[in-house]
């Protein structure tokens, strides 16, 4: 199933990858001292996120959302049920193998831009960042090539040799999503990304995000308290108590 081994189990992955980007199978987690009540976060949530889809996580808050995506990208381990992210289930990853998928698999672009760069590093050296952990040369051609063309794709050519902090917080979130692009990931996961930003440079990295589906087939997962943003999606998970709705 998780592609070790045979021929066949990996062109059962490649298979499964297309079709789901991300499943969940009744995932509960509950917060607080083991062996206790705690609270529960999730209660038994189960859905699944076609691969080339854009999906909103939305609902009051306390409702389950940061929990959801935490569980969902790898940052947390459920209490019980299974998450798989293309075809992988996270369950059976050991916290080394769980750091390698998140960083090659799953794109992220968190609520703050200032949390999303760094800001020792050039515009362009953050852009591949995930890559250059990866192991890649940071100053191969072919990976100065990549993070140029997502630096030209979210509208900002040009700017790759600058700092972050020459650029406005909406441009920076957008140099966020070409980041959360470069690994060609199976899931990019957004945690309330337009929550620091005007109303126009929101759109702007909606519509960057809308296009990656769109355009590059790529698979988003976005949670926001913000209708207008989850307006957006293909689809909308409403949370609701640690339940979807
Ligand atoms: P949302 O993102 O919708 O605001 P959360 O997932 O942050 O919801 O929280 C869901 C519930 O889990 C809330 O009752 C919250 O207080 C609780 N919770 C979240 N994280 C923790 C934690 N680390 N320890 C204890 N309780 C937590």
């Amino acid at each position: 199933m998780d592609g070790r081994g045979t021929v066949r189990s990996r062109v059962d992955t490649v298979t499964e990858v297309r079709a789901t980007a991300l499943s969940l199978e009744s995932v509960t987690r509950r917060h607080g001292r083991g062996g206790g009540r705690g609270t529960l976060a999730l209660d038994a949530v189960s859905c699944m996120v076609p691969a080339g889809s854009f999906t909103a996580v939305v609902g009051p808050s306390g409702s389950g959302k940061s929990t959801f995506l935490r569980c969902a990208a790898g940052l947390d381990r459920p209490t019980s049920g299974t998450v798989r992210v293309g075809g992988t289930d996270l369950g059976k990853l050991s916290e080394a193998a769980l750091t390698r998928l998140r960083r090659d698999r799953i794109g992220f672009v968190f609520q703050s831009h200032a949390l999303n760069l760094v800001p020792s590093l050039s515009i362009e050296e953050n852009v591949v960042l995930p890559l250059v952990l990866a192991g890649a040369d940071p100053v191969d051609e072919r990976v100065l090539a990549r993070g140029r063309a997502l630096l030209d794709r979210v509208g900002l050519t040009g700017v790759g040799a600058r700092g972050p902090a020459a650029l406005s917080g909406g441009q920076q979130q957008r140099v966020a999503v070409a980041r959360a692009l470069v690994t060609v990931p199976d899931v990019v996961f957004a945690d309330e990304p337009t929550a620091s930003l005007d109303p126009e440079s929101a759109e702007l990295v909606l519509g960057l995000l809308r296009n990656a589906v769109r355009a590059d087939g790529r698979t988003v997962v976005m949670v926001t308290h913000d209708p207008a943003a989850a307006r957006w999606a293909d689809t909308v998970l409403t949370m609701d108590g640690g339940r979807l709705r």
